[in-house]
């Protein structure tokens, strides 16, 4: 099974892994990280394609996908 790990405190809410997810299981979270931003988070590991799209545009490199 896939595993998304953000780094939630590096997180700025940028949401360009949230537009890029082909299967749009990332979103915005309701919790505040360090930098007073809301972090992005994943709602269903299971469906993800590993297409390493958040991990490779995400600006802050706040995304490791494993397989
Ligand atoms: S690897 Fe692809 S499918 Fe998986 S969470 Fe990231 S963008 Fe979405
Ligand atoms: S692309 Fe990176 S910085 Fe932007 S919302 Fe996603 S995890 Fe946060």
């Amino acid at each position: 099974m896939p595993k998304i790990y953000i780094n939630r405190n590096i997180c700025k809410e940028c949401r360009i892994c949230i537009e890029f997810c082909p299967v749009k299981i990332l979103r915005i979270s309701d919790e505040t990280n360090k930098l007073g931003y809301h972090p992005a988070v994943v709602t269903d590991e299971s469906r993800c394609i590993l297409c390493y799209l958040c991990e490779r545009y995400c600006p802050e490199f706040a995304i490791v996908v494993k397989k």
